[in-house]
């Protein structure tokens, strides 16, 4: 495995690759370490159908608002570098915020993501935050110029705005999404749940409870938004539910749920921490 700390030894070996194996491909599977089986589900999936799986770990700043958690994130450098040797990655990028934004006034995002996606959900209690995602994304797409690139479907919104993205700027690359990966126990698997009690974490099974609760009204043949959102709530009830809601892949609200194209996207915050967890119906 090879480890490239700057955009230049990086395209450097994308330009020698691609030139000595044109018929290959490069799979890219963008994470922001303390790496875990979620994110080994993607690269999994890369090295399944691709040649050359690049791995990159940066936590980017641009997608952290002023009072997120970019200081506290959870960094840990080796046993990221230790996942990825043992999965049998071909590279692994891990820049300084100086490569990847190497003057200060290039933190300034230059890249809007469309206001109908990015503004509401995620995007309305963390302003600008996709603005910083498909920044660093889109920067990636240009360094790695990969045929495909993983991202979870856990983060349902970033992926959707991803793939208009790509679609929007005719982006010659193929978005792959990926299930989610939970525990044993049906928690959603996320770098954040290291913030939580182990109480924390009990609670926290009552969010992935409250799909299932959803997943069985639909097949009982309920299509009602209304109703499949009291049914999840009655799960969460005595937690701190920030939205829950039920829309279409455009993210508008929707009254009657319809096959492949509804999702129904739920945050609850336990213990100070935020946790996202989703159903694709
Ligand atoms: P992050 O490091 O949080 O930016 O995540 C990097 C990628 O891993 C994103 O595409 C996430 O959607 C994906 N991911 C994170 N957690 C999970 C999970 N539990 N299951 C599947 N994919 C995940």
């Amino acid at each position: 495995m090879q480890i490239f700390t700057t955009t230049q030894d990086l395209r450097t070996f994308i330009c020698q690759f691609k030139s000595q194996n044109p018929q290959k491909t490069i799979g890219l599977v963008p994470t922001m370490g303390a790496l875990h089986k979620g994110h080994l589900s993607l690269i999994e999936a890369s090295l399944t159908v691709c040649d050359c799986t690049i791995v990159s770990i940066f936590v980017n700043p641009t997608q952290f608002g002023e009072n997120e958690d970019f200081n506290q994130y959870p960094r840990k450098k080796e046993a990221d570098l230790h996942i990825c040797a043992k999965a049998g990655v071909e590279i692994v990028f891990m820049p300084e915020v100086s490569q990847m934004y190497p003057l200060d006034s290039t933190l300034q995002t230059t890249f809007n993501a469309p206001a109908a996606m990015a503004n509401v959900l995620e995007g309305k209690t963390r302003q600008g935050h996709f603005n910083g995602v498909l920044q660093v994304v889109l920067k990636l797409f240009n360094l790695v110029r990969p045929d495909k690139a993983f991202f979870g479907r856990k983060d349902a919104q970033q992926l959707l705005i991803i793939q208009k993205m790509v679609q929007d700027l005719f982006l010659p690359l193929e978005i792959v999404p990926c299930p989610i990966v939970r525990n044993e126990e049906g928690l959603a698997l996320s770098s954040r749940n290291a913030y939580l009690s182990p109480s924390g974490i009990t609670q926290a099974l009552r969010i992935s409870a409250s799909l299932n609760a959803v997943t069985k009204a639909i097949m009982r043949g309920i299509k009602d938004s209304y109703e499949l959102k009291r049914i999840a709530l009655e799960v969460l009830e005595g937690l701190e539910v920030e939205y829950l809601v039920i829309v279409n892949h455009e993210l508008q609200n929707i009254e009657q749920i319809q096959k492949n194209s509804t999702l129904i996207l739920v945050v609850v915050r336990i213990e100070g921490v935020r946790l996202l967890d989703n159903l694709w119906f």
